[in-house]
Protein backbone atom coordinates (compact mmCIF):
# COMPACT_ATOMS: atom_id res chain seq x y z
CA UNK A 1 0.00 0.00 0.00
CA UNK A 2 1.61 3.85 -1.18
CA UNK A 3 1.12 6.78 0.59
CA UNK A 4 -1.55 9.51 -0.44
CA UNK A 5 -0.09 12.46 -0.09
CA UNK A 6 -1.51 15.98 0.12
CA UNK A 7 -2.76 17.52 -2.94
CA UNK A 8 -3.63 20.56 -1.24
CA UNK A 9 -4.33 22.18 2.28
CA UNK A 10 -7.16 24.83 1.88
CA UNK A 11 -7.86 27.29 4.34
CA UNK A 12 -11.09 28.93 5.45
CA UNK A 13 -12.07 31.80 2.97
CA UNK A 14 -13.96 34.65 3.77
CA UNK A 15 -17.29 33.80 4.93
CA UNK A 16 -20.40 34.76 4.03
CA UNK A 17 -24.35 33.88 4.89
CA UNK A 18 -26.75 31.53 3.69
CA UNK A 19 -29.79 32.69 4.51
CA UNK A 20 -29.42 34.87 8.00
CA UNK A 21 -28.66 31.48 9.71
CA UNK A 22 -25.70 30.01 7.73
CA UNK A 23 -21.87 31.49 8.12
CA UNK A 24 -20.51 29.71 6.04
CA UNK A 25 -16.88 28.67 4.37
CA UNK A 26 -17.46 27.69 0.72
CA UNK A 27 -14.82 24.47 0.51
CA UNK A 28 -16.29 22.39 -2.24
CA UNK A 29 -16.34 23.70 -4.87
CA UNK A 30 -14.45 26.60 -3.39
CA UNK A 31 -10.47 26.64 -4.92
CA UNK A 32 -11.28 22.75 -6.39
CA UNK A 33 -14.31 22.06 -9.31
CA UNK A 34 -17.34 19.78 -8.42
CA UNK A 35 -15.27 17.36 -11.11
CA UNK A 36 -12.41 16.96 -9.20
CA UNK A 37 -14.50 16.52 -5.83
CA UNK A 38 -16.96 14.36 -7.49
CA UNK A 39 -18.82 12.88 -5.84
CA UNK A 40 -19.02 15.25 -3.55
CA UNK A 41 -20.05 18.43 -5.54
CA UNK A 42 -20.69 21.71 -2.28
CA UNK A 43 -19.28 22.10 1.22
CA UNK A 44 -20.49 24.73 3.04
CA UNK A 45 -18.55 24.82 6.43
CA UNK A 46 -19.98 27.07 9.40
CA UNK A 47 -16.93 27.35 11.85
CA UNK A 48 -18.25 28.21 15.43
CA UNK A 49 -19.97 31.13 15.42
CA UNK A 50 -21.85 32.34 17.95
CA UNK A 51 -25.54 33.40 17.07
CA UNK A 52 -27.31 36.07 19.94
CA UNK A 53 -30.75 34.92 21.54
CA UNK A 54 -33.98 35.34 19.06
CA UNK A 55 -37.48 34.78 19.28
CA UNK A 56 -37.52 34.46 15.03
CA UNK A 57 -35.32 31.30 14.26
CA UNK A 58 -32.71 32.35 11.62
CA UNK A 59 -32.05 30.22 8.48
CA UNK A 60 -32.93 29.59 5.16
CA UNK A 61 -36.37 30.22 3.72
CA UNK A 62 -38.02 28.09 1.20
CA UNK A 63 -35.59 26.83 -1.59
CA UNK A 64 -35.87 23.98 -4.16
CA UNK A 65 -32.96 21.31 -4.53
CA UNK A 66 -33.09 18.08 -7.33
CA UNK A 67 -30.04 15.87 -8.87
CA UNK A 68 -28.52 14.98 -5.67
CA UNK A 69 -28.70 14.86 -2.19
CA UNK A 70 -27.94 16.90 0.96
CA UNK A 71 -26.15 15.83 4.32
CA UNK A 72 -25.88 18.03 6.94
CA UNK A 73 -23.76 16.85 10.02
CA UNK A 74 -23.96 19.04 12.98
CA UNK A 75 -21.23 19.88 15.58
CA UNK A 76 -22.74 22.60 17.73
CA UNK A 77 -26.41 23.67 18.02
CA UNK A 78 -29.92 22.61 16.75
CA UNK A 79 -31.31 22.87 13.25
CA UNK A 80 -34.68 21.86 11.56
CA UNK A 81 -35.84 21.17 8.53
CA UNK A 82 -38.52 20.49 6.20
CA UNK A 83 -39.10 18.94 2.55
CA UNK A 84 -42.30 18.98 0.41
CA UNK A 85 -41.97 15.37 0.31
CA UNK A 86 -42.92 15.07 4.03
CA UNK A 87 -39.22 14.69 5.39
CA UNK A 88 -38.15 16.80 8.04
CA UNK A 89 -36.87 16.83 11.85
CA UNK A 90 -34.68 18.53 14.36
CA UNK A 91 -30.86 17.48 14.42
CA UNK A 92 -28.35 18.36 17.29
CA UNK A 93 -25.01 17.84 18.22
CA UNK A 94 -23.58 14.55 17.37
CA UNK A 95 -26.69 13.88 14.44
CA UNK A 96 -26.70 13.74 10.61
CA UNK A 97 -29.66 14.59 8.13
CA UNK A 98 -29.37 12.70 4.81
CA UNK A 99 -31.82 14.11 2.49
CA UNK A 100 -31.89 12.73 -1.05
CA UNK A 101 -33.99 15.46 -3.23
CA UNK A 102 -33.26 13.39 -6.34
CA UNK A 103 -36.18 14.43 -8.59
CA UNK A 104 -36.72 17.52 -6.59
CA UNK A 105 -38.32 18.90 -3.64
CA UNK A 106 -38.59 22.00 -1.50
CA UNK A 107 -36.81 22.40 1.20
CA UNK A 108 -36.13 24.91 4.25
CA UNK A 109 -33.20 24.77 7.01
CA UNK A 110 -33.52 26.91 10.35
CA UNK A 111 -32.36 26.79 13.64
CA UNK A 112 -34.51 25.09 16.14
CA UNK A 113 -36.80 27.49 17.57
CA UNK A 114 -36.08 26.84 21.39
CA UNK A 115 -32.55 26.53 20.50
CA UNK A 116 -33.08 30.14 18.74
CA UNK A 117 -33.99 31.34 22.26
CA UNK A 118 -31.02 30.91 24.05
CA UNK A 119 -28.73 31.16 20.81
CA UNK A 120 -25.10 30.03 21.53
CA UNK A 121 -22.06 28.52 19.55
CA UNK A 122 -22.91 26.93 16.40
CA UNK A 123 -21.39 24.56 14.21
CA UNK A 124 -22.33 22.85 10.84
CA UNK A 125 -21.20 21.09 7.67
CA UNK A 126 -23.65 20.95 5.10
CA UNK A 127 -22.43 18.83 2.26
CA UNK A 128 -23.83 17.91 -1.25
CA UNK A 129 -23.41 14.35 -3.04
CA UNK A 130 -24.00 13.99 -6.32
CA UNK A 131 -26.33 11.05 -7.85
CA UNK A 132 -25.88 8.65 -10.74
CA UNK A 133 -27.65 9.51 -13.59
CA UNK A 134 -30.26 6.43 -13.13
CA UNK A 135 -30.79 7.91 -9.61
CA UNK A 136 -31.27 11.93 -10.40
CA UNK A 137 -35.00 11.55 -11.03
CA UNK A 138 -35.45 8.76 -8.22
CA UNK A 139 -38.18 9.36 -5.46
CA UNK A 140 -37.06 11.78 -2.79
CA UNK A 141 -35.82 10.14 0.72
CA UNK A 142 -35.14 11.35 4.03
CA UNK A 143 -32.79 9.80 6.64
CA UNK A 144 -32.62 11.32 10.09
CA UNK A 145 -29.49 9.65 11.37
CA UNK A 146 -29.39 10.44 15.51
CA UNK A 147 -25.57 10.15 17.45
CA UNK A 148 -26.83 6.77 19.06
CA UNK A 149 -27.57 5.43 15.35
CA UNK A 150 -24.21 5.74 14.27
CA UNK A 151 -21.64 3.22 15.27
CA UNK A 152 -19.00 3.52 17.00
CA UNK A 153 -15.71 1.93 16.49
CA UNK A 154 -13.35 2.16 19.95
CA UNK A 155 -9.60 2.63 18.62
CA UNK A 156 -6.78 0.46 20.07
CA UNK A 157 -4.80 1.89 22.90
CA UNK A 158 -6.98 4.32 24.12
CA UNK A 159 -6.64 6.71 20.62
CA UNK A 160 -10.27 8.05 20.28
CA UNK A 161 -13.44 6.46 18.39
CA UNK A 162 -14.44 6.59 14.76
CA UNK A 163 -17.91 7.37 14.35
CA UNK A 164 -19.19 5.70 11.12
CA UNK A 165 -21.91 7.95 8.69
CA UNK A 166 -21.78 6.56 5.86
CA UNK A 167 -20.19 3.46 4.11
CA UNK A 168 -17.47 1.20 6.34
CA UNK A 169 -14.64 1.68 9.09
CA UNK A 170 -12.65 -1.99 9.09
CA UNK A 171 -15.94 -3.67 8.55
CA UNK A 172 -18.28 -1.74 10.59
CA UNK A 173 -21.25 -0.13 8.22
CA UNK A 174 -22.18 3.31 8.51
CA UNK A 175 -25.65 4.20 9.47
CA UNK A 176 -26.80 5.99 5.83
CA UNK A 177 -27.55 4.34 2.91
CA UNK A 178 -25.78 5.97 -0.18
CA UNK A 179 -26.62 5.46 -4.02
CA UNK A 180 -22.88 5.18 -5.00
CA UNK A 181 -19.77 4.18 -2.40
CA UNK A 182 -19.20 6.69 0.26
CA UNK A 183 -17.40 6.39 3.38
CA UNK A 184 -17.77 9.33 5.94
CA UNK A 185 -16.19 9.13 9.07
CA UNK A 186 -16.13 11.73 12.15
CA UNK A 187 -12.90 10.77 13.92
CA UNK A 188 -12.08 11.50 17.17
CA UNK A 189 -8.55 11.23 17.76
CA UNK A 190 -6.92 12.24 21.29
CA UNK A 191 -4.02 14.26 22.01
CA UNK A 192 -0.77 12.30 20.98
CA UNK A 193 -2.64 9.95 18.86
CA UNK A 194 -1.96 8.63 15.32
CA UNK A 195 -3.76 6.69 13.25
CA UNK A 196 -3.57 4.95 9.45
CA UNK A 197 -6.82 5.45 7.37
CA UNK A 198 -7.07 3.65 3.94
CA UNK A 199 -8.93 4.29 1.29
CA UNK A 200 -8.92 3.11 -2.58
CA UNK A 201 -6.59 5.18 -4.80
CA UNK A 202 -8.99 6.36 -6.95
CA UNK A 203 -11.81 7.50 -4.81
CA UNK A 204 -12.13 11.07 -4.33
CA UNK A 205 -10.68 11.76 -0.67
CA UNK A 206 -10.45 14.89 1.89
CA UNK A 207 -10.87 15.73 5.53
CA UNK A 208 -12.29 18.71 7.36
CA UNK A 209 -10.53 19.48 10.56
CA UNK A 210 -13.31 20.20 12.77
CA UNK A 211 -11.96 20.47 16.10
CA UNK A 212 -8.24 20.87 16.94
CA UNK A 213 -4.58 20.48 14.71
CA UNK A 214 -3.09 17.73 13.09
CA UNK A 215 -0.10 16.81 11.40
CA UNK A 216 -0.94 14.64 8.66
CA UNK A 217 1.42 11.52 6.92
CA UNK A 218 4.51 13.01 9.16
CA UNK A 219 5.16 15.80 7.14
CA UNK A 220 2.31 18.38 6.97
CA UNK A 221 0.24 20.36 10.67
CA UNK A 222 -3.42 20.97 9.53
CA UNK A 223 -4.63 23.78 11.71
CA UNK A 224 -8.16 23.56 12.72
CA UNK A 225 -11.32 24.68 10.30
CA UNK A 226 -8.76 23.72 7.56
CA UNK A 227 -9.73 21.23 4.43
CA UNK A 228 -7.08 18.78 3.47
CA UNK A 229 -7.89 17.36 -0.46
CA UNK A 230 -5.93 14.18 -1.54
CA UNK A 231 -3.93 13.35 -4.42
CA UNK A 232 -4.73 9.47 -6.17
CA UNK A 233 -1.72 8.05 -5.74
CA UNK A 234 -2.17 5.81 -3.04
CA UNK A 235 -4.19 4.37 -0.52
CA UNK A 236 -2.69 4.98 3.43
CA UNK A 237 -2.34 8.20 5.00
CA UNK A 238 -1.64 8.82 8.63
CA UNK A 239 -3.09 11.49 10.81
CA UNK A 240 -1.54 12.73 14.25
CA UNK A 241 -3.69 14.57 16.84
CA UNK A 242 -1.83 17.36 18.04
CA UNK A 243 -4.52 18.37 20.36
CA UNK A 244 -8.25 16.64 21.08
CA UNK A 245 -9.23 16.46 17.63
CA UNK A 246 -12.70 15.65 15.51
CA UNK A 247 -11.78 15.25 11.90
CA UNK A 248 -14.67 14.99 9.15
CA UNK A 249 -13.21 12.30 6.66
CA UNK A 250 -14.77 12.18 3.28
CA UNK A 251 -13.52 8.76 1.01
CA UNK A 252 -15.94 8.54 -2.46
CA UNK A 253 -15.75 6.60 -5.94
CA UNK A 254 -16.23 9.22 -8.71
CA UNK A 255 -19.41 8.59 -10.36
CA UNK A 256 -16.96 10.16 -13.45
CA UNK A 257 -20.89 11.50 -15.54
CA UNK A 258 -21.00 15.02 -16.81
CA UNK A 259 -22.01 17.50 -14.79
CA UNK A 260 -24.11 20.70 -15.70
CA UNK A 261 -25.21 22.68 -12.30
CA UNK A 262 -26.70 25.95 -11.91
CA UNK A 263 -27.77 27.34 -8.35
CA UNK A 264 -29.56 23.95 -6.26
CA UNK A 265 -30.06 22.19 -9.83
CA UNK A 266 -26.95 19.27 -10.29
CA UNK A 267 -28.15 17.56 -13.44
CA UNK A 268 -25.87 16.10 -16.61
CA UNK A 269 -26.88 18.33 -19.33
CA UNK A 270 -28.10 21.73 -20.23
CA UNK A 271 -31.04 20.24 -21.62
CA UNK A 272 -31.61 18.87 -17.54
CA UNK A 273 -31.02 22.00 -16.09
CA UNK A 274 -33.70 23.70 -17.86
CA UNK A 275 -36.32 21.14 -17.85
CA UNK A 276 -35.77 21.60 -14.20
CA UNK A 277 -36.23 25.43 -13.78
CA UNK A 278 -39.15 24.79 -15.66
CA UNK A 279 -40.70 22.21 -13.59
CA UNK A 280 -39.60 24.40 -10.28
CA UNK A 281 -41.68 27.42 -12.02
CA UNK A 282 -44.48 25.05 -12.51
CA UNK A 283 -45.03 23.78 -9.13
CA UNK A 284 -43.84 20.11 -10.30
CA UNK A 285 -41.58 20.50 -6.51
CA UNK A 286 -45.13 20.69 -4.03
CA UNK A 287 -45.42 23.07 -1.93
CA UNK A 288 -43.99 23.83 1.48
CA UNK A 289 -45.26 26.22 3.62
CA UNK A 290 -42.98 29.45 4.62
MN1 LIG B 1 -31.48 23.07 1.24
Amino acid sequence: MKTKNIEKVVKPGTPHFVGDGFRVHNFIPGTSTMKRMDPFIMMDYNSKYNFPPTDIPKGVGVHPHRGFETVTIAYKGRVEHGDSAGGGGIIGEGDVQWMTAASGVLHKEFHETEWSKTGGEFQMVQLWVNLPAKDKMSSPKYQAISNADIKKVILADDAGEVEVIAGEYQGNKGAASTFSPINMLNLKLKKGAKTTLSFPKHYTTGLLMVEGDAKLNDNTNVPQDHFVLFSNDGENFTIEALDDAVILVLSGEPINEPIAAHGPFVMNTQEELIQAFQDFNTGKFGYLED
